[in-house]
């Protein structure tokens, strides 16, 4: 027997089998705010929410793009749209106009779904149907459906897109990623069981749900019956405090989100007061290889679980997980954190190798079907049944090391940046001749933009002038946070930038050229 693997089969489970139980705690004051509601009640919500697109006249397969921070209502609309054959597009809400319209372009997308905060900054973006999240723009987008109302039957197709999630990469335009439901399904089930996920846990959204589907986690704790904590904004102390108030027993997140909780704990600690989840908290860390000092703090300072994954939106993202193993019981911290440093190992079901030149190379059933109206760059990407990650590294045994990044791409914070779009921006400067840019390490993102330029010749310009145009026109996690005026940029004899020579100064001392 085949049955397409669609999300669907989450929240139907987590309604069939936990309906009287909580599901969703969201942000008490966050706007058009679903308070407290139950499994039984998302799921007439999700189902409500199809009906309410079939009403507006939305086909099967239309893209409904959703830019938010964490909601209980992005919760829904995972399921809302996707679980009933439509497409998500859940767009980074720290995009400018320009930036989420191409994106609303892009994808086609006929319905614009807009957090209220976020109402006046995108008021140029405009899609066919444009929706307000304040709770009375959106009322019966979000209402449960009554229960004789049966959205329009899809033919569960577990090929057909599910999400299409854009990423910065390695063209000045971000990308969009096509995952699919068996993607989706593939991934969640593969991380919750990585991460043993069960009807017992609450996890806090620290993560941004519209990166990668917040990894998968909202399909995998709904299928299980477990509980989600609506977090908007990363706040160390308000973690902490979820953490008490909630029973919250795991959280995702980059590394510049774990830096945030050990500074709150710092202070605690400082100031006498407890640190909750000892014993009982996992803290999922990807984006970046966390240093092992950090991962001996968690353990240490929080008393917390550390688990490292490693994957790209491309790849759903599970590829690499690396999880304290019963051999490494009896060992000191900090060869434990030193072994748990590196990516990991690959999941089940997935491959993973390292070609000649050094690049991480993919195979699995979370590899994404393409790029969105872009066949040539999925060509780049899958090649010969494998797919390119972009990363440098080295196979440690059966552990993959990421040491390097072939591709031109920043990570600061846990979001990816491409070095030619900030290029791009900086070219659009009069004073700039040319300009190059980097990612150096930082202490609090990890990475973070450098450019270094060559101004026209007579013309001037400060560093301040040049930053305050990037922020002009771009999400601001994208701009330079520092710029160095040169005379010349090293070229090859093509004309080429050699990036890496560029960054190599900055690196200098470092076993990692990632941060
Ligand atoms: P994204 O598609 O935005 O999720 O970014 C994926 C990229 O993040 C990867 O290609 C890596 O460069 C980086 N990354 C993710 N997880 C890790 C990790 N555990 N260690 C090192 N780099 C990582």
């Amino acid at each position: 027997m085949r049955v397409p693997l669609t999300v669907a089969d989450f929240i139907d489970r987590a309604e069939l089998v936990y309906g009287e139980r909580e599901a969703v705690v969201d942000e008490a004051d966050g706007p058009g705010s679903l308070g407290r509601i139950t499994y039984a009640d998302m799921a007439a919500r999700a189902r409500g929410m199809a009906a309410a697109l079939d009403r507006m006249g939305v086909e099967l397969g239309e893209r409904v793009a959703l830019v938010s921070p964490n909601s209980g209502r992005y919760l829904v609309s995972f399921f809302g749209v996707s679980g009933y054959g439509r497409v998500l597009v859940p767009i980074n809400f720290r995009l400018n106009s320009t930036e989420v319209s191409y994106i609303v372009d892009h994808s086609g997308a006929s319905v614009l779904l807009v957090d209220p905060e976020l109402e006046e900054s995108l008021a140029g973006v405009t899609a066919k149907e444009k929706i307000i999240l304040d709770g009375i723009q959106d009322a019966e987008l979000f209402a449960p459906a009554p229960p004789d109302a049966v959205p329009q039957r899809w033919e569960a197709d577990e090929e057909a897109t599910c999400s299409i999630n854009y990423t910065s990469g390695t063209t000045a335009r971000p990308k969009g990623v096509q995952i699919t439901h068996r993607n989706a399904w593939l991934n969640a089930s593969s991380f919750g069981w990585h991460t043993t996920v069960t009807d017992r846990d609450v996890l806090l959204h620290t993560l941004p749900m519209f990166h990668c589907n917040g990894w998968g986690m909202p399909y995998a704790v709904t299928g299980m019956g477990g509980r989600h904590v609506v977090l908007r904004k990363v706040d160390g102390e308000e973690i902490l405090r979820r953490v008490e108030s909630e029973g919250v027993t795991l959280m995702c997140g980059a590394p510049a989100v774990v830096a945030a909780i050990l500074d709150a704990a710092k202070d605690r600690s400082e100031a006498g007061r407890p640190i909750p989840g000892k014993g009982t908290v996992r803290m999922v860390v990807a984006g970046a290889p966390p240093p092992s000092a950090v991962i001996e703090r968690i353990h240490r300072e929080l008393g917390w679980e550390f688990i490292q994954i490693y994957g790209l939106t491309e790849t759903s993202p599970l590829l690499t997980v690396n999880r304290r193993r019963a051999e490494w019981d009896g060992l000191e911290p900090a060869e434990q954190a030193r072994l748990l440093s590196r990516a990991g190992v690959p999941a089940l079901g997935v491959r993973m190798d390292v070609d000649a030149e050094g690049e991480v190379l993919a195979r699995s059933n979370h590899v994404f079907a393409g790029y969105w109206n872009q066949p040539e760059e999925t060509d780049k990407a899958i090649v010969d049944g494998w797919f390119h990650t972009g990363d440098g590294g080295h196979l440690d045994g059966a552990y993959v090391v990421i040491a390097d990044r072939k591709k031109d791409v920043i990570i600061s914070g846990g979001e990816n940046v491409s070095s030619i779009e900030v290029e791009d921006t900086l070219y659009q400067h009069p004073a700039v001749a040319e300009a190059a840019v980097i990612g150096v390490p930082d202490d609090k993102w990890g990475e973070t933009v450098k450019a270094l330029v060559v101004l026209q010749a007579g013309a001037e310009a400060t560093e301040a002038d040049i930053v305050a145009f990037c922020r002009e026109h771009m999400a601001h996690y994208k701009c330079p946070t520092s710029i160095e005026f040169r005379d010349s940029l090293p070229r090859t004899a093509t004309g080429k930038l050699q990036k890496f020579k560029l960054r190599a100064p900055y690196w200098e001392g470092r076993d990692r050229q990632v941060n």
